[in-house]
């Protein structure tokens, strides 16, 4: 059995009370947003990079794409240019609170629903409540209908904040950085989605694993992606996203890559990824 194949389960007969997420159809015959979830709880893999990026690409197509700032850091709502404490409202209301999601969308490049740094303390303030993994998955239940895409970046942890992603996605990408390649890591990814697939969720599924800050220089990052084919097959993206400064500044403009440089290399990866996905979700 590979790492992300689905183990039989023992534990979706003992939830009977929980309602199984509706099935999306594949591709953009849906009636609601396709939700992705970035997921990776190793910090600097360029989750927050790859959840905007690839968001402001299927804008560029025409989607009416919303990207969903779930990491108390604040670096997706940064990266828009947005300064997270001039926030009335942010996830930490929608999730704890149950304030409208709408009332803290802001309109970009793409929409952003705004975190703070208060979202730091929604894990705790959120643990007793009953339906604590779903707070998101309620939230986004009324908007769906007026997105294509939902893309969610999530914190560098597998705590309450990512749970609620993965239990209201259908698809999520990882995003690994090869020259810290680091299986145990996914592993433990992946056992987590057996959770949530099995008692909350059971339509999640690995999208695909996206290799980041490749420095095509280094025989390493050649040999780190071989192994991770090696591991993980056809779920490792072709599209490959290489090493750039232009990474580092576009957030500082508020701007996605898309934007910052149209014609760079950078933006036509994430292009290309934009592409794939879209192609899969055809499959
Ligand atoms: P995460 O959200 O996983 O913590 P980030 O997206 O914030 O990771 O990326 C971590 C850092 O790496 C950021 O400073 C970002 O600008 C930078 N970065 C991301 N992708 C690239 C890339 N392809 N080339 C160079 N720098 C990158
Ligand atoms: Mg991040």
């Amino acid at each position: 059995m590979g790492f992300f194949e689905r183990k039989p389960s023992a534990m979706q007969q003992q939830t009977p009370s929980v309602t199984p997420a509706p099935v999306e159809p594949s591709g953009l015959e849906h009636t609601g947003a396709q939700v992705i979830a970035f997921a990776n709880q190793k910090g600097g893999v360029a989750k927050t990079t790859t959840t905007l990026n690839l968001a402001a690409a299927f804008s560029e197509k025409g989607h009416r794409v919303l990207c969903v700032d779930m990491d108390p850091q604040g670096n997706l709502t940064m990266s828009q240019g947005i300064d997270p404490d001039s926030l009335e409202v942010s996830m930490y209301d929608v999730l704890v609170h149950h304030t409208s999601i709408r009332e803290v969308i802001r309109r970009r490049e793409v929409d952003v629903a705004c975190a703070s740094i208060d979202l730091a303390g929604a894990e705790i303030a959120m643990s007793t409540q009953i339906g604590r993994e779903r707070s998101l998955e309620k939230a986004l239940a009324p908007i769906k209908p007026d997105y294509d895409f939902i893309c969610i970046d999530t914190p560098p942890s597998l705590g309450l904040l990512t749970i609620n992603a993965l239990t209201v996605a259908s698809k999520v990408i990882v995003p690994v950085q090869c020259e810290y390649l680091s299986m145990r890591g996914l592993i433990q990814l992946q056992n987590t989605l057996s959770m949530i697939r099995e008692n909350l969720n059971p339509n999640v599924q690995i999208e695909g694993i996206l290799p980041t800050l490749v420095d095509t220089r280094t025989v390493h990052a050649k040999e780190a992606i071989e192994l991770l084919e090696e591991n993980f097959g056809d779920r490792v993206f072709a599209s490959r996203i290489t090493k750039t400064v232009r990474f580092a500044e576009a957030p500082v403009k508020g701007m996605s890559v898309l934007k910052y440089d149209p014609d760079g290399k950078a933006a036509y990866a994430y292009r290309e990824l934009a592409r794939e996905v879209l192609e899969n979700g055809k499959r």
